[in-house]
């Protein structure tokens, strides 16, 4: 069964957000094709999706680190048309504090969470804004705004999520392609498990389930937000800091240092 909606390619489909995404798209009527590196998980979550919704669905193995997997990606981003909706949501924890680690497990962390991620938006931008429509969700955490809270490089590769994603959503606006930001906080998925953390040593009150998570971030599209983030009770308090930080705008570049400075020198 072929549907209207079109296709949506779905990375990390094989467990938590990224599978909750896969079932929340198919029941809004989106064939799907899921990546992942689990090839057994994600057809195991094929068949399921195709027998609970009847849509079309394909998976693509690929480990997004490994270039040749991840040109394999980028090729059906940009030769498939039926794609309509890109979730751009792979991604890893980090390896712990930043001093005395090891720099390539650190590089690690942005080969997945912001190089693989840029490639495969540049590709599903492309090809979108080329058709004049599509929606490209990128994968963020309130830790991009918040790098304090976890110690590693893992905030500030969510922090270019979320500033890659407010330089696509410029570029992208005249092309009627949509672009979403969204940043979860500690969300129950293996995340924590495979970063080696117990996930019952989190606080219960900053801990929500996957399936909530989801369904705000989808909410939150529909109300047409750029930057979705779950928990946070007030719109408002998103768009004061963002306010102040177009407030910085006019002053960032100009042809004099600023008077402070020049009284120091
Ligand atoms: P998860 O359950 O561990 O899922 C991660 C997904 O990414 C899995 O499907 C995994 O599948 C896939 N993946 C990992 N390495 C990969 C690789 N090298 N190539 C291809 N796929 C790979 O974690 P999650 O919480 O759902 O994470 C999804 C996104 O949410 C991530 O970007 C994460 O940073 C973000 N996030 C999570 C939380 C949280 O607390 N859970 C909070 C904020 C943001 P395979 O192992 O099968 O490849």
């Amino acid at each position: 069964m072929s549907n209207s909606k079109g296709t949506a390619l779905i990375t990390g489909a094989s467990s938590g957000i990224g599978k909750v995404y896969a079932d929340r798209l198919a029941k809004r009527g989106y064939d799907l094709i899921l990546v992942a590196r689990d090839k057994d998980r994600l057809d195991a979550l094929a068949a399921k999706l195709t027998a609970d919704y009847g849509v079309k669905t394909d998976v693509l193995k690929a480990d997004l680190t490994a270039k040749p997997d991840l040109l394999k990606v980028e090729d059906r981003l940009r030769t498939d048309a039926a794609i309509t909706a890109f979730i751009n949501n792979a991604g890893i924890g980090g390896p712990g504090p930043i001093v005395g680690n090891d720099p390539d497990k650190l590089e690690q962390v942005i080969n997945l969470n912001v190089t693989a991620l840029t490639r495969l938006a540049t590709v599903a931008a492309t090809a979108f804004a080329a058709r004049e429509e599509g929606l490209i969700v990128n994968v963020g955490s309130v830790l991009g705004l918040a790098p304090e809270m976890f110690p590693s490089n893992y905030p500030a590769t969510k922090a270019y999520v979320l500033v890659f994603t407010q330089s696509l959503a410029k570029e992208l606006a005249p092309k009627h392609v949509r672009v979403q930001a969204v940043l979860p906080g500690a969300t129950r998925t293996e995340i924590w498990e495979r970063g080696g953390k117990d996930i019952n040593s989190l606080p219960a009150e900053i801990l929500m389930d996957v399936d909530e998570m989801v369904d705000a971030s989808l909410a939150g599209l529909d109300l047409g937000e750029l930057v979705t983030i779950p928990s946070l009770p007030d719109y408002g308090d998103w768009e004061k800091l963002n306010a102040a930080r177009l407030h910085l705008a006019p002053n960032l570049s100009r042809n004099k240092a600023a008077p402070r400075y020049k009284a120091a020198a």
